[in-house]
């Protein structure tokens, strides 16, 4: 009974309005900047599409573009020497990719690429930077959007040390379909294991599994959710300390810009007094 109906297919989160110049404007970041600071980004930027296994930056390099996600999903994944990989970090419309590089000098470990088809706006990275360090207003968000990736990075840091793989699997499907407002992902066992840093033998075990009880279906290179509510219960505890950083990203009661207005939809308002 709870599961969900599929009827919006792949129709990304807000369904990305056309703004004057016609460019999607489906991005959280932009949107909640004031009108002066979205325009002054959007002039900047052209619409792009991004298929499956897109590179938006690679390790260690400065990346010549900036991506604001419109609809679809970008991972961050970290390689090591012996060729494993696992998923450090997702990007949704939520964010910015190549927002960690404009902290500083120092080269990312990581690589992003797309895993799931997106939209975007992309700017250069030069522009960015520029507006970074010219505007407050922009520079507040950005390392707003920069912490919640941080701390999201620190909780999977944990995650893929000490959770089972079926409670890892539940959180992820969860992330990518909060992401994407998608009941069918695209995605082979090849990828998926790599995402969760697992033998794609163990990939299959595991969503059998939640197969088996009716929360997905898993056939053919597709996943469909099911039963969210039983997905999220069967999740690890990650999925709502991530989720909670997600959903009131851009609301904190000091930023200043056009979220203010969602204060009081914050968990804490009811029981903590604003100073
Ligand atoms: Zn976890």
């Amino acid at each position: 009974m709870s599961s969900q109906t599929g009827n919006h297919g792949d129709k990304p989160i807000g369904s990305p309005a056309a703004n004057h110049a016609g460019i999607p404007m489906g991005n959280r970041f932009l949107e909640s900047l004031s009108f002066q600071s979205r325009e002054s980004l959007v002039s900047r930027s052209t619409s792009v599409r991004l298929p499956i296994r897109s590179s938006l930056y690679a390790a260690e390099a400065v990346p010549e573009y900036a991506y604001f996600i419109t609809s679809g999903m970008a991972s961050l994944v970290a390689s090591m020497a012996d060729g494993k990989s696992a998923e450090v970090g997702v990007i949704g419309n939520e964010g910015i990719v190549g927002a960690f590089q404009l902290l500083g000098p120092a080269p990312l470990p990581t690589e992003c690429f797309i895993q799931i088809t997106a939209t975007a706006l992309r700017i250069r990275f030069f522009d960015l930077r520029t507006a970074f360090r010219s505007s407050e207003e922009i520079r507040d968000r950005v390392l707003e959007v920069v912490q919640e990736q941080s701390l999201c990075l620190s909780q999977l840091a944990g995650c893929n040390r000490l959770h089972e793989q079926e409670e890892r699997l539940a959180r992820w499907l969860l992330m990518m379909q909060d992401r994407t407002q998608t009941d069918v992902m695209e995605i082979t066992q090849e990828f998926l294991a790599q995402m969760l840093g697992a033998k794609r033998t163990t990939v299959t075990v595991v969503a059998s599994a939640l197969q088996r009880d009716g929360l997905i279906e898993y056939k053919r290179g597709k996943i469909r959710i099911l039963d969210r509510a039983r997905l999220e219960a069967a999740a690890c505890g990650c999925y709502l300390v991530m989720s909670n950083l997600y959903v009131n990203l851009y609301k904190h009661p000091w930023a200043t810009g056009a979220a203010h207005k969602a204060n009081s939809e914050l968990p804490w308002s009811a029981s903590t007094e604003a100073s």
